[in-house]
């Protein structure tokens, strides 16, 4: 893929970049390799000034970063403003956390026969940041804000059609004054992953992307004995049981649906409504998708705008068409626009199959599928039914069904009667296909961590009485 910028509204290239060569890409691990040297000796409240900094710069110059986003990859300009002060957030988040997320924990001492004991957390050098175009901005600065305040460094290999915004990052840090090299943007290829991931100066990566992406790194990162965080796909389920706000449910279903056009690996995409209200559902859903206005992402009464890319754009459609051909019927959408700009109506699926590509896969743009189940076991079965596990939702008033929802759902979060979203302060992450390891709250920021045990005594032997010596 080329590393360029390509307006999805136009169809349009702005701007290309040639791809950084071999001698480019060992200087800059080596200068991340350096930086860490640095960051390692510096105080955690001196890191927290600098993250205080950048959040300032991108309130600064929020209108111009979400311009460049919407530019880049087909936001709503709105959305795109939200995202920037979201980011500003969690690096303020961070700053204020990181000495209490990484402050020593006491362990029992006279348990373990010591005179002191503890956990430490510390840094463990430059981690390779795989990114995607989604969230340009946010899914960078989930892992950076947290890595950065641990003490270690980023290299970021971003999704080649947000070149421009993968720039804007490692100068937003520069400017907010970590040292050079702290954070790097690397403007390469997929296929250069495997050799900076195998460089012994990088110490693991994170990923955010595709399952397949998510094999290929984990497979590098196998043979190099290297620690990995996968944040991968989702299908998440969107559940609605007869004593539910169906007005609201059924509002909050089409904002969870189409936010970002519908490319959000936690939008909703199957809405499991359970029969006794399904007609209901259904009509309000249905209603609500068709009143989406689609269009100009910098419009401010667009809604939906392009999708990122011609491909994605066809496979959502060729997902669709291959629903229709076995059978499913549309309730709306379903045909591409015509014109420049690769816009795709908000359309709702339903009477799907298994053996539609729809039931099991992912659908990454504006369409819902939308299913009828008779019974609470049967939302479970069909909501659990595919290879993901990234977020839920479900709509109930009865707070017992609500309990058996947040233990039923086979996924990396239950949101109740709202939609699935992530906030610096609640772990994020996925099971199954989803990946594994999680970001945001405390246990992100240790994902990169050596977490490190602290045995202090007197110069007896360490293991009691026993105690296995190892
Ligand atoms: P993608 O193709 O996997 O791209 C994501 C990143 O991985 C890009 O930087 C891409 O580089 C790189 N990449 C692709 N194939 C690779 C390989 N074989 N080895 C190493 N790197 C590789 O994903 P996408 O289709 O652009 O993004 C959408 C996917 O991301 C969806 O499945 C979505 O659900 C998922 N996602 C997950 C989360 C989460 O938090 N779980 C969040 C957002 C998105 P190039 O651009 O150069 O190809």
């Amino acid at each position: 893929m080329p590393i360029a910028t390509t307006n999805p509204a136009t169809g349009q290239v702005l701007k290309s970049y040639d791809p950084m060569s071999e001698e480019q890409i060992d200087a800059a691990i080596g200068r991340a390799d350096l930086a860490y040297r640095q960051l390692r000796g510096t105080t955690i409240a001196q890191r927290g000034r600098w993250l205080t900094a950048a959040a300032e710069l991108l309130e600064a110059d929020r209108d111009e970063t979400a311009r460049l986003m919407t530019t880049e990859m087909g936001k709503t300009y709105a959305a795109a403003k939200a995202e920037v002060t979201k980011c500003a957030a969690a690096c303020r988040f961070y700053a204020a956390k990181a000495a209490e997320f990484l402050a020593d924990e006491p362990a029992d001492a006279g348990a373990v026969k010591a005179i002191r004991a503890f956990v430490r957390y510390q840094p463990i050098g430059p981690v390779l940041a795989v990114m995607p175009w989604n969230f340009p901005l946010w899914q960078v600065m989930r892992f950076a804000a947290p890595a950065l305040m641990a003490g270690n460094t980023g290299l970021l290999k971003h999704a080649s059609n947000v070149p421009q915004t993968a720039l804007l990052l490692e100068d937003l840090f520069r400017r907010a004054g970590f040292p050079e090299g702290a954070f790097t943007t690397l403007l390469v290829g997929s296929a250069e992953v495997d050799r900076v991931l195998s460089d012994p100066r990088v110490r693991a990566a994170t990923l955010t992307g595709s399952e397949g992406a998510g094999r290929s790194i984990a497979q590098i990162a196998g043979r190099e004995l290297k620690k990995t965080v996968l944040e991968l796909g989702g299908s998440d389920p969107f559940v609605v049981m007869p004593s539910a706000d169906l007005d609201r449910a059924a509002e909050v279903a089409t904002t969870a649906r189409c936010q970002n056009n519908g490319q959000s690996c936690i939008a909703a995409k199957r809405f499991i409504v359970h029969a006794d209200v399904f007609d209901a559902f259904a009509e309000r859903f249905a209603a609500n998708m068709s009143a989406l206005r689609v269009g100009d992402p910098m419009d401010p009464d667009t809604d939906v705008g392009p999708l990122a890319s011609e491909g994605g754009r066809d496979e959502i459609h060729a997902q669709v068409r291959d629903a229709v051909d076995k059978g499913a019927t549309v309730l709306c959408g379903g045909e591409p626009h015509a014109g420049p700009g690769w816009f795709y109506p908000p359309t709702v699926v339903t009477d799907l199959r298994p053996e539609m590509r729809m039931w099991s896969e992912e659908v990454f743009g504006p369409v819902a599928g939308l299913y009828r189940v008779s019974s609470y076991d049967e939302a479970i079965e069909v909501a659990n039914g595919t290879a993901f596990g990234l977020g839920s939702n479900a709509w109930t008033r009865d707070p017992a069904e609500q309990e058996r929802f947040a233990t039923d759902l086979d996924a990396g979060n239950v949101f109740v009667n709202g939609m699935t979203t992530s906030y610096p302060e609640l772990p994020f992450g996925g099971v199954r296909n989803s990946g594994y390891g999680r970001e945001l709250s405390a246990l992100g920021m240790r994902e990169f961590c050596n977490i490190k045990t602290v045995w202090v005594g007197e110069g007896a032997a360490s293991a009691g009485a026993g105690a296995h010596a190892e």
